[in-house]
């Protein structure tokens, strides 16, 4: 696993979102932004995400779908509960996962973040090996670009969001070892 120039890392699964467009000029790379998902909510192990990030949802196929018509979003990656990790947009790019959003008085956190999408929920503990695939990733992105920090979807919108929720172990995630 390694990042490549173009923002791409190798080693994951990649499966480009036509949900992205690209950051300001100048724009440093250097918050991380954790979130849960799961869709439906609550059930892990189906294609629903990927889906809703690639814009091939069927949005009939289950009743919490409706909502979600023609909302376009995306997050860099996906940590699904066995560890595995995929890639939708490029680190260079800007991908559409936190919304109205502000960090140390900075506005729209898309602009200077990278968005990590834990498969979740507020209400269940994640696994051993998304907490492994996590701190790898953390790991080489901080390599290739300057993260001054980690924090979580409900940090930058309070009012909003709630994800990763209180089941996300942020000592662990934090430690080093
Ligand atoms: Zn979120």
């Amino acid at each position: 696993m390694k990042m490549s120039k173009d923002g791409w890392l190798t080693g994951v699964r990649r499966l480009k979102s036509p949900n992205f467009d690209a950051r300001p000029a100048h724009a440093a790379i250097d918050l991380l932004v954790i979130h849960n998902i799961s869709l439906p909510p609550d059930e892990f192990g189906g294609d629903g995400v990927i889906e809703f990030f690639t814009n091939t949802l069927d949005c009939t196929a289950h009743p919490y779908y409706a909502q979600l018509d023609g909302v376009k979003v995306s997050a860099h990656f996906f940590i699904r509960r066995d560890g595995s990790v995929m890639q939708f947009v490029s680190c260079l790019d800007r991908a559409w996962h936190a919304g109205v959003s502000q960090w140390q008085g900075r506005e729209r956190c898309n602009d200077f973040s990278i968005g990590i999408e834990l498969e979740g929920s507020d209400f269940v503990a994640f696994t051993d090996e998304q907490y492994a695939a996590l701190k790898l990733l953390t790991k080489k992105i901080k390599q290739a670009y300057p993260i001054r920090a980690s924090v979580g979807h409900s940090d930058i919108a309070p009012e909003r969001k709630t994800d990763p929720g209180p089941f996300f172990d942020w000592p662990r995630y934090l430690d080093p070892k």
